[in-house]
């Protein structure tokens, strides 16, 4: 890439923003990136001096960038990392040597959860569970509950994920098409406790590109993952990815666009015209977590009865 950093003015430039129209050096990148993080967690409120956060981390690029910067940025902070093994052939055990890797390098604690050790189970046998949709749906449904649970267990006060702009505009999107306004009300940068089991969530990377975590990790050198998961091949998740990068290509500010407008003028819109449908939580009948369902099992319980009876 030819010319100067247009922020230091001193360095070659190497990364180029799109949607800013901005040619940077790596440390003007890196510095830059860091600050957009930063405001991203304090125009939300994301954080607080006391908070214990566990990061879950996948050994994905987006996840160890969320990992590094949290704990390079916000040192009053504890964090601990929290690493799901879903028993995934060779792809669980890659991702683990990654997380394991990560977790020395930023030198925080690395609690791990294996769904063989500690349930006795594989993804691969909530196959029987999905009615032949693609297993990415429970595969969502266990991390989320668990996420939860662990975190509950450990007296954490937040859950940060790497979901970074591109997740969250495909997401979004996505409920756009289908109308889903529940879903909408619910899909936030930072989720607030609405139960006393349910540990807050924040997404301190919705401000981020897929392109800006991915050059971050490498700029950083951060072991991030090489393989990918046989299970996600083909999904609509991937299709849908495919499509948004084509509609940014040609408007580099789309995703920045969509994002802003829906969390600055459509939700808060959304959430005034149905202030008396808010999102309310139940106890499980069998585990007792949070759940949106009444006098019912959540889904996490449900998966696992179903995949007992089938047994
Ligand atoms: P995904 O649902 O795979 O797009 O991942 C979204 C976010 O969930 C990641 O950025 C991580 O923060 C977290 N995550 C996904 N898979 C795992 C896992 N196996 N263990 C811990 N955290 C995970
Ligand atoms: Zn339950």
């Amino acid at each position: 890439m030819a010319g100067e950093c247009r922020r230091c003015k001193k360095k070659e430039a190497e990364v180029y923003l799109p949607h800013s129209n901005l040619n940077l050096c790596s440390d003007c990148f890196l510095l830059l990136t860091e600050r957009r993080v930063k405001h991203t967690v304090n125009a939300y409120k994301m954080l607080s001096k006391n908070d214990r956060v566990g990061v879950a981390v996948s050994g994905g690029k987006d996840s160890s960038t969320l990992a590094y910067i949290l704990s390079s940025l916000f040192d009053k902070v504890d964090i601990f990392l929290i690493y799901i093994d879903l028993g995934v052939p060779d792809y669980s055990e890659h991702c683990l040597y990654k997380v394991n890797e990560l977790a020395k390098i930023i030198d925080k604690e690395l609690i791990i959860y294996s769904l063989e050790k500690d349930l006795g189970l594989r993804i691969g046998d909530f196959k029987s569970t999905i009615y032949g949709r693609k297993i990415c749906s429970a595969c969502g449904t266990i991390k989320r509950y668990l996420f939860n649970k662990i975190s509950y267990d450990m007296g954490l006060t937040k859950i940060a994920t790497g979901h970074n702009l591109n997740d969250t505009v495909e997401v979004l999107f996505n409920f756009y098409l289908e109308g889903n306004v529940e879903s909408l009300l619910r899909m936030k940068p930072f989720l607030r406790r609405i139960h006393p089991k349910f540990v807050p969530k924040i997404k301190p990377l919705i401000g981020l590109t897929d392109m800006e975590c991915l050059l971050y990790a490498e700029y950083r050198n951060l072991p991030i993952r090489t393989i990918d998961c046989q299970f996600s091949k083909g999904s609509r998740m991937l299709r849908r990815k495919e499509l948004l990068n084509m509609i940014t290509e040609r408007m580099p500010t789309f995703m920045h666009s969509f994002m802003q407008s829906h969390f600055k003028r459509i939700l808060p819109t959304l959430e005034a015209a149905s202030k008396n449908r808010e999102i309310k939580l139940y106890e499980c009948t069998i585990c007792g977590m949070p759940t949106s369902l009444k006098g019912a099992p959540c889904h996490f319980c449900k998966l696992i009865s179903t995949l007992k009876r089938r047994a």
